[in-house]
């Protein structure tokens, strides 16, 4: 078991470091962050700072000499870098590997057993026209490597359209995939331990606008609840599989045949952000808890369920109204100038049993 008092690495400074730190903190450690920006959001709420390049080995080993454990907040990382740290990272570089190469993740993915959507991998236009014709239309490529938000993704609703698509992903080495024509969205959110012990949270109905998560609900419409015990299933037999420990998110799409993963996140997720004040335990203290060995937290609802709902690009700007609503939860993850697309902050409505 690693105690408060220790120190906990987080590679990556964004607004998940910054959330777990200030519940990190609030079980006594000490934050350590690993990035590379001029003023990482989790640099604000944390003790220490390493600014330099996730390849940097030497900062890298000098930072491992310095925690007691470390994890991760996002999956595009250099995995031979991160090998450094050895078995004080959790999830170990695994978890990563696979989660951020998409042909290996869907492979990896049906070889628990899980379903996915029709998919192959493509490297050249040839690949793509072939794919058309097998998959059939709409289909969307998704670059292999550093997608995230919906970048790096093109659809293909019409023949004439393979082209333009290849060229909109910049001809990278992709997946392509068939469209689902899904019912809804949603998520499977647990916590792992080393010894297999894990905890899940109810599973939030996610909306999304031009690739982005706009808003999750919990509890989710009726739809999406029959399809969450064989989510969970598929969850776990997959955290299992990779031998995961600490939270681990996966996607889904409520599909007229089942739940049909979409993606894997090895870490928090937004999706679960609402667990902030909506359950018992949050997704950043249970990940905190579970990395360092600490008991499970209780995972259930504190009242009703909880609506979160993205502030993204200039949408923050409406702060001011934010926090005069009462009983808002008004999170906003101090990143400066407001860009479009970029998730400047979040707000939470805990909501009243129905
Ligand atoms: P992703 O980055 O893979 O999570 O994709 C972002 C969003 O695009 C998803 O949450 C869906 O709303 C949509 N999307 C991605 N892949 C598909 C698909 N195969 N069929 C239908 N919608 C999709």
């Amino acid at each position: 078991m690693i105690p408060p008092g220790s120190t906990i690495g987080i590679i990556g400074g964004g607004q998940l470091g910054r959330m777990l730190s200030v519940a990190a903190a609030q079980l006594g450690y000490r934050c350590h962050i690993f990035d590379p920006h001029q003023h990482p959001p989790a640099a604000d709420v944390a003790a220490y700072l390493t600014r330099a390049e996730f390849d940097d080995l030497g900062a890298l080993r000098e930072f491992g000499g310095e925690v007691d454990v470390a994890t991760y907040e996002f999956e595009n990382l250099p995995v031979a870098a991160l090998d450094v740290l050895g078995g004080k990272l959790l999830p170990s570089t695994r978890s990563l590997a696979i989660a951020q190469d998409r042909g290996r993740e869907k492979a990896f993915i049906e070889g628990t057993g899980a379903r996915v959507t029709p998919w192959r991998t493509v490297s050249s236009l040839e690949d793509v026209q072939a794919a058309v014709a097998e998959l059939g239309l709409p289909l969307v490529l998704k670059t292999r490597r550093y997608g995230y938000d919906g970048k790096g993704q093109a659809w293909i609703r019409e023949a004439g359209e393979a082209e333009t698509a290849w060229e909109a992903i910049a001809e990278e080495p992709a997946v392509a995939e068939a469209g689902v024509d899904f019912i809804a969205e949603f998520s499977v959110i647990v916590a792992r331990w080393e010894d297999g012990r894990h905890a899940f949270w109810d599973s939030p109905q996610n909306e999304h606008g031009e690739g982005i998560l706009r808003r999750s609900t919990v509890p989710s419409s009726e739809p999406v609840a029959a399809h969450v015990a064989e989510a969970r299933e598929a969850t776990l037999r997959i955290a299992e599989a990779l031998g995961h420990v600490g939270v681990l998110t996966v996607e889904f799409f409520a599909s007229r045949d089942g739940p049909l993963v979409n993606e894997i996140a090895p870490r928090v997720h937004n999706s679960g952000h609402w667990t902030i004040e909506g359950a018992v335990t949050s997704q950043f203290e249970q990940h905190i808890r579970a990395i360092c060995g600490l008991p499970p937290g209780l995972t259930g609802l504190m009242r009703g369920g909880a609506v979160m709902e993205n502030l993204i690009g200039d949408e923050v700007e409406c702060w001011p109204e934010l926090v005069a609503e009462r009983g808002a939860h008004v999170h906003i993850y101090g990143k400066g100038e407001p860009r479009p697309g970029r998730k400047m902050g979040h707000v939470t409505r805990v909501t009243r049993h129905p």
